[in-house]
């Protein structure tokens, strides 16, 4: 999809994330690679090096699109540059500073370009009108998860202000990807309430979104690239706080709201006794930790692991289908449940380009009402009449979203 924004000369694009911006889902937007892990050089396989995989950050720096992509805020800065002791990012093996070379390139284009590393340089009212091609890492691997954000100068912005910033960069003519992409990561550990406040996170990216857009020009596109095997169950009462215990059983054994399949919370509510019991029924029930005690009160510990029914070290992606949800022009084409690759085409369709491009009545044109910005109608009828082509032209898109799949599903390998 992002690819087809690059097609357009006219279009300002932009990529943020909560992510490493090398992540499975914001790389989509601009890399081809046979494996997600791909984000460092050190990486890739030594054979397959000897077919000249590049490895995703390289393909942000030097490559289309990436290299021209307006914004581009996240995390990862330690996947791009020197090791900077943070063991979860990779570390690059050929020594590049890529964010020196991203400046160089933008330097040599002649371009209003600007790196930022902290919460203030992002803020920092003189940024948006003296730049169109900003580069912001704001940690050598994710983003911190929203509540532990340090929130000083030097700290790190939430997703909210990096989408603020974004916007106010490309408002000249936005298009842009927005990722709350660790509510996935929380899930991943059963870090139910962690996961809702990225959840709360990504909300407020979306509202300041359409604050800051009009939607008689802007299509907005909220949805998820998968789901998690995750579960709000049982009877709780209404006001009962979702991340507390939600009802007990008839023998008195407390259960959360929120549970999962799978993941690390299997042995964490195990307890490590076989207690005696009257039959081997109770005496398995027993073996679950007592959670009576967390009553249908919040526990104040946010970092509380839920249950899992199945022990994993990391809990798995579900394969349920996720809805989409849109407004704006040709927001009518994305509502409920698609066929994935139905979104990316609805989207082009919506700002009249890729396949669409030559299928839309440009601005300015003849035909009456429907030739400018905003409601495009589609080819046919409408209130007037017959109109044999469709006014859709001058729109913008914003595509939100938590966190891999349909993305990746136009990327191609290397
Ligand atoms: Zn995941």
């Amino acid at each position: 999809m992002m690819r087809f924004f690059y097609d357009v000369a006219i279009f300002y694009a932009g990529i943020v994330t909560t992510t490493r911006i090398t992540h499975a889902t914001p790389a989509a937007a601009y890399g081809h690679c046979a494996h997600r892990d791909w984000e460092c050089d050190t990486k890739i396989p030594e054979s397959e090096r000897a077919f000249g995989c590049k490895d995703l950050a390289r393909q942000l720096v030097e490559d289309e699109p990436g290299r021209n992509i307006n914004v581009i805020l996240g995390g990862g800065e330690q996947v791009l540059r020197a090791k900077m002791n943070e063991s979860k990012a990779c570390v690059r093996g050929d020594g590049q500073d890529l964010v020196w070379n991203w400046m160089q390139y933008q330097r040599a284009q002649k371009r209003k370009y600007r790196y930022v590393r902290t919460r203030e340089q992002l803020l920092d009212e003189g940024v948006h009108p003296s730049t169109d091609f900003l580069l912001g890492l704001f940690a050598p691997n994710h983003i911190p998860y929203d509540k532990e954000r340090s929130l000083g100068p030097y700290g790190q912005p939430s997703l909210e202000e990096m989408t603020h910033q974004a916007i106010n960069i490309l408002s000249r003519n936005p298009n842009g990807f927005v990722e709350g992409g660790r509510i996935d990561h929380a899930h991943h550990d059963n870090l139910a309430k962690i996961a809702l406040e990225e959840v709360v996170a990504f909300d407020k990216a979306i509202q300041k979104g359409l604050a800051m857009t009009n939607l008689d020009d802007t299509m907005i596109v909220v949805t998820a690239d998968h789901s998690h095997a995750f579960s709000m169950n049982g009877y709780p009462k209404r006001g009962n706080p979702i991340e507390g215990v939600g009802d007990k059983t008839p023998e008195g054994f407390a259960y959360q709201t929120l549970s999962y399949i799978n993941g690390p919370g299997y042995t964490i509510h195990r307890t490590t006794n076989n207690m005696p019991g009257t039959n081997s029924t109770l005496q398995t029930r027993n073996t679950w930790k007592d959670l009576s005690h967390l009553g249908v009160n919040v526990t104040s510990d946010r970092t509380q692991v839920h249950l899992a029914g199945f022990w994993m070290d990391s809990e798995t992606h579900g394969g349920e289908d996720v809805p989409v949800f849109s407004t704006g022009p040709m927001g009518h084409l994305l509502h409920g449940v698609h066929e994935q690759t139905h979104v990316p085409f609805a989207m082009a369709y919506s700002l009249c380009i890729g396949p669409y491009e030559t299928k839309c009545r440009k601005g300015g044109g003849g035909g009456g009402d429907h030739h400018s910005k905003g409601h495009g109608h589609p080819a046919g009828k409408t209130n007037g009449g017959s109109t044999p082509s469709i006014a859709r032209n001058n729109n913008n898109l914003w595509l939100l979203t938590t966190t891999t799949v349909f993305l990746l599903a136009i990327s191609h390998t290397c």
